[in-house]
């Protein structure tokens, strides 16, 4: 159930600031004043009036009436309104007030309807949390300054990312997310960039590979001296047939003619055995030795029979990921062909223009942003081996949004922890804010969002927990700075003293404290989870080496976490988290929680030590404390 919760105080203050406001230019809108629309509304002029009414309705507590004749008091929305946005890019819009009145128009699909959600958000201080939880302000009045006049246009043309609330239809329209790989949009909402036939790694399925892989071997990729169904042969003409007529297949069944954007995905599949045949490798000798030659050869050549057949609204996707990771050299993407990079193997501890450790991926962003005008991105953002711990990639979020932003790239997929309803210890809910927010605008105020979502969803007590996240940032990485998604739990913020350790403690005490609601100190607690696993790994405050109940602590943090709800503790993990041996969760440090590591002789050889160091602290806890030290 959808809960509103209400900031009486912002009202109070707001009503005692009305004859400033007035006096100072503002357009003061009541309950008495009209959402004025055409005599014969569209779709979305329909659905922006009645999303502004139905807002309107819960600030005033009544709904001003939808009118198509009006004299004054008016918003006036699509081609009712006196907004101009013929320079306006598709999906953008136009706030104006104009002669005492507000003036709304939107471009293409769906730039009306985020205008209304843009207002609701800049003038009723409306915002979308989470899919539970949405703040706003009652009041008698929403003021409009006279010398309004917003004008807005999409960063990128498809934004997404995963997580649990951006899922959500809501969500998504109020948080700016417009790719329907995950969320249905209805077409008076402005429907959604969807892809068809599959999201990613669908060269085995279109190439059918299984299919062939005994009639004609040669269809296969040749890897390492033998034939491959992990992935085709690109410059075989049969294997360009097959795939063509599949993606044209789709077409035929699912096509739709009036979206604005329909994306076929032709990606590798998810190995590193590309084809290395004669054909395959003097194709690419010609073309800089890339790998990533053959791959825009086969996907251009579909991409050009798509065209002629007439999908103008269509392009076709591809992966530029592991071997085709960098550019080509002496050949370019159609304009109908998708790139999409992945950042995979980059450090998160540190922007992706950071020369240290992202240089490869810079040069190869820099690289396809030369020659394609479409260019996607697939990014990350979570620990993907260890999600119970704390990812502390915080402080990246904003900086690599704007980066991929100025460097051409047109639509962003951030995945995350997608298997919350699995495993959802962390900050999961904060970050796909964060992310969402910078994906409707790389350059808003994060620091804003962020602390205005922590007090809604941890309580009075969120900006403790805004610090505390700062505090994780700034010891982001392990001993040597540096962070990628799959980072053992201590790698993650490894340089972190003791003195700073005990007030993150105080920190999380001081939040709990101050939570007002049970569903806030739940969320408090879920995330503390997170730090409280990061202790256990890297054996800080009550899971210090020298504390004879070191194993007490980690049964108590293992049966909070499986009292959270969590059922995994790592994205493909498979793992019986019940059934985890107990002396693994006693003297095995979390990165080693799963059912049949009590044979594993890492496993056993740390055991034995923790189990010495938990009989005679401190002198055997400084011995296990270096030696963890050594094998973290
Ligand atoms: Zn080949
Ligand atoms: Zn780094």
């Amino acid at each position: 159930m959808k809960k509103t919760i209400s900031l009486l105080l912002v009202c109070l203050l707001l009503l005692g600031c009305v004859p400033l406001a007035a006096a100072s230019g503002c357009i003061v809108i009541d309950k008495t004043w009209h959402i004025l629309v055409p005599e014969t509304p569209t779709a979305a002029e329909t659905f922006a009036a009645e999303k502004l009414a139905g807002v309107f309705g819960e600030v005033f507590g009544e709904a001003p009436a939808i009118v198509s004749q009006a004299e004054k008091n008016y918003i006036a929305l699509g081609a009712a309104s006196e907004a101009d946005v013929s320079g306006v890019a598709d999906n953008g819009y136009r706030i104006r007030a104009i002669g005492g009145n507000v003036h709304i128009a939107g471009t293409a699909q769906r730039g009306l309807q985020i205008a209304a959600y843009r207002f609701l958000e800049e003038f009723c201080h409306r915002k979308v949390y989470t899919s539970t939880i949405t703040v706003l302000p009652k009041s008698d009045t929403v003021f409009v300054p006279t010398n309004t006049d917003i004008v807005y246009e999409p960063f990128f043309e498809s934004t997404d990312t995963d997580w649990k609330s951006p899922l959500d239809t809501e969500y998504s329209m109020a948080n700016g997310l417009t790719n329907g790989a995950r969320r249905t949009l209805s077409a008076e909402m402005g429907g959604t960039v969807d892809y068809l036939g599959g999201f990613c790694h669908t060269m085995g399925t279109l190439c059918e590979t299984e299919k062939y892989k005994d009639t004609h071997p040669e269809y296969l990729a040749l890897h390492d001296g033998e034939r491959t169904t992990e992935q085709p042969c690109l410059t075989n003409p049969d294997v360009l047939r097959i795939c063509t007529n599949n993606v044209l297949k789709i077409l035929e069944e699912q096509h739709d003619p009036d979206a604005p954007l329909q994306i076929v995905s032709v990606t590798q599949n998810d190995n590193f055995a590309n084809c290395q045949c004669e054909n395959c490798k003097s194709f690419e000798a010609a073309h800089g030795g890339k790998p990533s030659a053959s791959v825009v050869n086969f996907v251009n050549r579909i991409a050009d029979v798509v065209k002629e057949k007439g999908y103008d609204n269509v392009a076709i996707d591809t992966f530029a990921y592991y071997y085709s990771q960098p550019a080509p050299e002496g050949i370019v993407p159609r304009d109908n062909v998708i790139i999409r990079l992945c950042s995979i193997l980059c450090c998160f501890a540190h922007p992706l223009d950071h020369k240290a450790c992202n240089a490869e991926f810079y040069k190869d962003l820099t690289d396809w942003a030369k020659i394609c005008d479409r260019l996607y991105i697939w990014d990350y953002a979570t620990d993907y081996l260890h999600t119970c711990t704390v990812f502390p990639n915080f402080h990246v979020i904003q900086k690599n949004m704007q980066i991929f932003y100025e460097n051409n790239v047109k639509g962003m997929y951030v995945e995350g922890n997608y298997y919350m309803d699995r495993c959802d210890t962390e900050f999961g809910e904060l970050r796909a804010y964060m992310i969402s927010k910078c994906l409707q605008n790389p350059y808003c105020d994060l620091e804003k969002e962020a602390a205005g979502f922590c007090n809604a969803y941890y309580g009075p007590g969120g900006k403790y927990v805004h610090r505390i996240v700062k505090i994780f940032s700034k010891h982001a990485g392990s001993f040597d700075g540096h962070m990628c998604i799959y980072y053992g739990s201590a790698a993650c913020m490894r340089p972190f003293p003791a003195v700073t350790a005990r007030l993150v403690d105080a920190l999380w005490k001081k939040a709990a404290c101050a939570a007002e609601t049970d569903e806030q100190l739940n969320n408090l607690k879920r995330s503390e989870l997170s730090w409280r696993w990061w202790k256990a790994s890297a054996g800080k405050c009550e899971f210090s080496f020298f504390n004879p109940l070191r194993p007490k602590e980690k049964e108590k943090l293992y049966q909070d976490i499986l009292d959270s709800g969590a059922v995994d503790f790592g994205e493909y993990s498979g793992n019986d988290v019940r059934a985890i041996d107990r002396d693994v969760i006693r003297y095995a440090v979390p990165d080693f929680w799963r059912s049949g590591n009590e044979t594993n002789p890492e496993c056993q050889e740390q055991m034995k030590i923790e189990k010495m160091a938990a009989a005679f602290p401190p002198l055997f806890g400084i011995v296990a404390y270096f030696y963890t030290m050594i094998h973290a």
